[in-house]
């Protein structure tokens, strides 16, 4: 191909292109906006939002920064799909045939009520176009909003990795900060129950523990993982159904994932988070993901970064299992 020609074609899109280069989409993926115009199989959209960052503000960032770190895994495809990840522990290549593509950000704004019917009105118009959501966040105030557009999928239950319960009702007289969007999803009607696994430290209060089990819900504190196992804990979740995961980056221990606003010790190893991830995706069918709560001021090596990319992708590969060709 001659030199100009190359230079035409590859302006929407350079999958082969160094990851340094051009604009960072996520993996490299096209970067479509408008809704009439996806077809594709996955969309990636941003949330910058972390106006309930009490402490430590900085996620908001997060989404720059993952699609950053994802320019490493350069989605190797075109228009007719990925030719996918070859797995090497799993000796299996997954998402293979998958489009992918990056629908940017949702218009936030410093107003969280405002912002948070953008959240929901963009994730709705892309569930409803017939793509699988996967969010990149923002702080975990952001999930709350996106879960409400999952209401074609009911019954929906949630699988929260993190280290705090986020169940409680009022925090600092608001009823939707970080600390509550899993209290709100539970007044959904379409949303079954919340299983937590993960949780440890002493920042969640017995109140939040005791109203989550009393509604229903599974809480799996990071003893019992130690203790039993994460196939014990799958065995215990049983079928799920719809399902969509909610990964709060301080699940993970933060000896690998330490750029988040409230890291605690004694967390998940990446191994248990995809064992978990792998094992409870044959008990059900996962309709969405989020990730949330990185912090790419707090973050050592961009390490928290690339491991939270790479958590994504293995998660959204979990919702496509037809595409793990064994080898
Ligand atoms: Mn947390
Ligand atoms: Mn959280």
């Amino acid at each position: 191909m001659k030199v100009k020609e190359r230079i035409l074609t590859s302006a929407h899109r350079q999958p082969a292109a160094l990851p340094h280069t051009g604009i960072a989409s996520f993996c490299k993926a096209p970067y479509v906006f408008e809704i009439a115009e996806m077809q594709a199989d996955v969309a990636i959209l941003g949330v910058p939002f972390d106006n309930m960052a009490s402490m430590r503000p900085g996620c908001r960032q997060a989404p720059r920064a993952l699609r950053d770190a994802s320019t490493r895994f350069g989605w190797l495809g075109d228009a007719a799909g990925s030719s996918g990840f070859f797995d090497i522990g799993n000796q299996a290549t997954f998402l293979s045939g998958i489009r992918l593509i990056d629908a940017g950000d949702v218009d936030v704004r410093l107003d969280a009520p405002v912002t948070r019917e953008r959240i929901t009105a963009h994730a709705r118009s892309i569930i409803d176009r017939g793509l699988f959501l996967a969010s990149i966040g923002g702080d975990h105030s952001v999930t709350f909003p996106l879960l409400a557009a999952f209401e074609k999928y009911a019954p929906l239950t949630i699988v929260l990795l993190d280290a705090h319960m986020d169940y409680r009702d009022i925090s600092m007289d608001l009823k939707f900060s970080n600390n509550s969007p899993f209290r709100r999803a539970h007044e959904l009607s379409f949303v079954e129950r919340i299983v937590t696994v993960g949780v440890r430290g002493i920042k969640s209060t017995d109140r939040e523990y005791r109203e989550s089990l009393e509604h229903g819900n599974l809480v799996f504190p990071m003893d019992r993982v130690h203790d039993d196992g994460i196939m014990a804990i799958i065995n215990e979740i049983g079928e799920l159904g719809n399902y969509y995961v909610s990964l709060d980056i301080d699940g993970l221990d933060p000896s690998i994932a330490p750029g988040t606003e409230s890291p605690e010790a004694d967390g998940l190893s990446f191994r248990q988070a995809r064992q978990l991830l792998r094992g409870i995706s044959k008990h059900g069918r996962l309709v969405g993901v989020d990730i949330v709560e990185v912090n790419p001021y707090l973050d050592h090596a961009e390490l928290t970064q690339h491991i939270a990319v790479q958590l994504l992708i293995e998660t959204i590969a979990s919702g496509f299992p037809n595409t793990a060709a064994k080898l």
